[in-house]
């Protein structure tokens, strides 16, 4: 890159001025809130009442839907949309990509006059058909079956989508394939909430709980991002094949002096995050938080938790409009899991707990948690779970770019563990010693001086280092990687629980039974059931610090998991216990769930593939000539002392180490482009392992080389934007 291009860059960046209009911005909340949602309360004013409490029953009771509603409910929706300045419709959907998928259609029909009407028909709001062939199906379809359907979901309603010249109307639906097999992550959703349900119902009528009808769970999704300037993003090849740098060498200052964590925010960013949010109010998202994140250019935003389905819905849309937005504001927005080597990566802590429609948290201890035994219960079953399944919680954030972060010392580690704090670890080795007595309590903090309140202190502290922790009222699944699709690892949450709650509820009901169901002494048998069930599940408890060697040396002792890299992750997928357990619940037959091991192998493959190539074409063509150049720069200016008579003694140095690199930089890029020549056979198995194990080294290798130069070599000179740049002007 010449000079004056390099300033530009920076100029622009530098130069950047907020231009977008801040008079959409509102602050009634109350008026613009799910304005762009047709929802409940939009239903009900254009639904008659009949129609509208039929649907109703299925979105909130499950009940089958009518299909003698759907043309009445289409007309309304049209309506509505077209009100809203909606020109189309789309089913949205999420296939295996782990991102959403929309055809628009307009609602554009000729009629028998020559012109044209807007319509919308029952047929078209329940069933669409895309053409399945180019998403990623594992298998369960071969590329001359092309036939899929999406089907409408109702319980999550349709939204508006806008953009500079108009919107569109989506539609949330399921895809599946002709054979009706899921080739999405919203199926094995609902089917899961359908499975926790159940297992949730039956337990709860042991407990004596009634007038409810439904226990589902409830996700909050905290998610991480960066933001660079677009003026630096359009300049790295690699950001923009791969969504993280393969190169830069790490600048003097990161993020050691922790001063950008909780940080004020810019002015450019906070407009950003102001407009996003405005734009997920309209959209019904009910976005919280935000806040600068540990890394330099990294922030965070986390929204109330909602019905899991309505919450792994908003996720996506969230990403989205995260995404779209970042562009007005001259910026684009990393989701990657690890954009900077060097400083933190990002995460999505997936929160997670269970209740009642009539808004009961099953995971709410109250004061004392040692005579809940209802919260016991549930929470006995998580820990249940998450030691039986811990292969499958793994595989759920298994991916190539979440590798980079999990057990980087700045993420929970790969061995999946749960946090309970203090003082349910103590409930907990009470219920070991079979006598529940006391719930330590937090009691109050006083600051040391009279001006400050005295504030209540948790029963237990935080522990940031726990793959898994309990919260106060929730468990908080921290594995999970920033751009990922949380309805996978929300779908494994509810089947393992459902399962542990049904094999609890069953040793109940059996007791109960022989015991010739004489329910007086109930919490006798629960306290036994649960002593028992903790004592066999306990190993997975860990309370201490997750980042150290000693906890992996302990980990192993006790035999827990420690799937280091996501292929070994994934391999556990189609084993035979899983199987079991998701044809039992009706999650995933046996078919779907190998389609999501090869699906997940062949996304490994690819990205790491991707990111082979990549390296290697950055190299060759950007790095290794702007390398052969300032060597042939540095080489003249060295004869051109020497020819005026004197030393160049301190630049020949300088020289000579350029060429040392330069030429480690040709051998570790021709062994790279060997192994990216090597596909590593036929099988999408043998290709993921090769890429792993092969071409991940290879690509290593040719980083240090080029990060190395990088240093070396006059700014002027390299041709890309440095991470200096792109993490610290914004
Ligand atoms: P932190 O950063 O301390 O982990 P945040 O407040 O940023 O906490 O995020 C906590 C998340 O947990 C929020 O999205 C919140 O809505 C969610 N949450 C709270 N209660 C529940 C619950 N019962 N079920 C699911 N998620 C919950
Ligand atoms: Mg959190």
């Amino acid at each position: 890159m010449t000079s004056s291009q390099d300033l530009d860059v920076i100029a622009a960046a530098k130069n950047w001025r907020v231009t977008v209009d801040s008079s959409d911005i509102s602050t009634n909340i109350n008026e613009i809130f799910a304005s762009d949602v047709f929802g409940l309360d939009a239903m009900r004013q254009r639904l008659s009442k009949p129609v509208w409490k039929s649907l109703l029953a299925t979105i909130e009771k499950g009940a089958v839907l009518d299909p003698a509603i759907a043309d009445i409910v289409a007309l309304a929706m049209k309506e509505w949309a077209t009100d809203k300045g909606a020109t189309h419709y789309t089913h949205w959907f999420q296939p295996l990509t782990g991102s959403t998928a929309e055809k628009h259609e307009s609602f554009v029909t000729p009629n028998a006059g020559g012109g044209a009407v807007a319509e919308f028909s029952g047929k078209d709001l329940i069933q669409g058909e895309p053409d399945a062939s180019s998403f990623p199906s594992g298998g369960l379809r071969a590329t001359f079956e092309a036939r899929g359907y999406t089907a409408w979901d109702p319980t999550s309603p349709a939204f508006i989508i806008r953009h500079s010249n108009g919107a569109t109307l989506c539609i949330p639906t399921a895809f599946a394939s002709w054979t009706g097999e899921s080739l999405d992550n919203k199926m094995p959703l609902l089917r899961s909430m359908e499975a926790l349900n159940k297992q949730a119902t039956r337990a709860l009528e042991l407990f004596g709980v009634k007038n409810f009808h439904k226990v589902f769970s409830t996700i909050g999704v905290e998610q991480e991002y960066f933001l660079v300037d677009e003026e630096f993003f359009f300049r790295r090849p690699d950001l923009m094949m791969c969504g993280r740098t393969l190169f830069g060498t790490k600048p003097p200052r990161g993020q050691e002096l922790e001063d950008h964590y909780f940080g004020s925010i810019p002015d450019r960013i906070l407009s950003y995050m102001t407009d996003a949010e405005q734009q997920l109010y309209r959209l019904g998202v009910p976005v919280k938080t935000r806040h600068n994140e540990v890394a330099p250019g990294q922030f965070e935003i986390a929204p109330i938790f909602e019905h899991c389905n309505l919450a792994a819905d908003h996720q996506q849309i969230l990403m989205q409009v995260f995404k779209n937005t970042a562009r007005k504001y001259g910026m684009v927005c990393l989701l990657h899991e690890k954009p900077f080597a060097g400083v933190n990566g990002s995460g999505k802590h997936l929160n997670w707990s269970c209740a009642t429609d009539t808004g009961i948290n099953l995971l709410e201890p109250g004061d004392t948690p040692h005579d809940n035994m209802l919260f016991l219960f549930f929470c006995t079953a998580v820990i249940k779970a998450v030691n039986k399944h811990q292969d499958l919680l793994r595989a759920s954030v298994a991916t190539a770019a979440n590798d980079h972060r999990l057990g980087a010392n700045e993420a929970p580690p790969a061995i999946i563990s749960i946090f309970l704090g203090d003082q349910l670890a103590d409930v907990y080795d009470q219920l070991e010693k079979g006598r529940l007595h006391e719930s330590k309590s937090g009691g109050l903090l006083g600051l040391g001086t009279p001006v400050l309140p005295h504030i209540p202190r948790h029963a237990g502290d935080r522990n940031r280092t726990s793959p898994f922790a309990f919260t106060g009222n929730k468990f908080e699944f921290r594995a999970v990687g920033s751009s990922q699709s949380v309805s996978f690892p929300a779908t494994i949450l509810n089947v393992i629980i459902a399962e542990a709650i049904d094999e609890m509820t069953t040793i109940l009901e059996n007791t109960i039974r022989n015991n010739g169901d004489q329910p007086e002494n109930f919490e006798e048998i629960l306290g036994k059931v649960l002593t028992e069930t903790y004592c066999e599940n306990k190993r997975i408890v860990f309370n201490g610090d997750g980042y150290t060697e000693a906890w992996e040396a302990e980990a192993e002792k006790r035999g827990l998991l420690n799937a280091r890299t996501s292929l070994d992750a994934i391999e556990f997928i189609p084993a035979e216990k899983n199987k079991e357990l998701f044809a039992k619940y009706e999650v995933l037959s046996e078919r779907e769930l190998e389609a999501r091991h090869e699906v997940s192998l062949d996304q490994y493959f690819k990205t790491v593939n991707i990111e082979g190539e990549t390296t290697e074409w950055v190299a060759q063509t950007m790095v290794l000539p702007a390398a052969m150049q300032y060597i042939s720069d540095v080489s003249e200016t060295i004869n051109k002392i020497k020819n005026l008579g004197l030393n160049p003694v301190g630049i020949s140095g300088t020289l000579s180490e350029m060429v040392e690199l330069t030429n480690s930089l040709g051998t570790s890029l021709a062994h790279l482009r060997q192994m990216n020549n090597d596909l590593g056979g036929d099988s999408v198995h043998s290709k993921a392992f090769h890429v792993r194990d092969n071409v991940l080294p290879a690509m290593a290798a040719v980083r240090t080389a080029c990060d190395a130069i990088e240093r070396i070599i006059s700014d002027k000179h390299y041709p890309m934007p440095s991470y200096r740049e792109m993490l610290f002007v914004k």
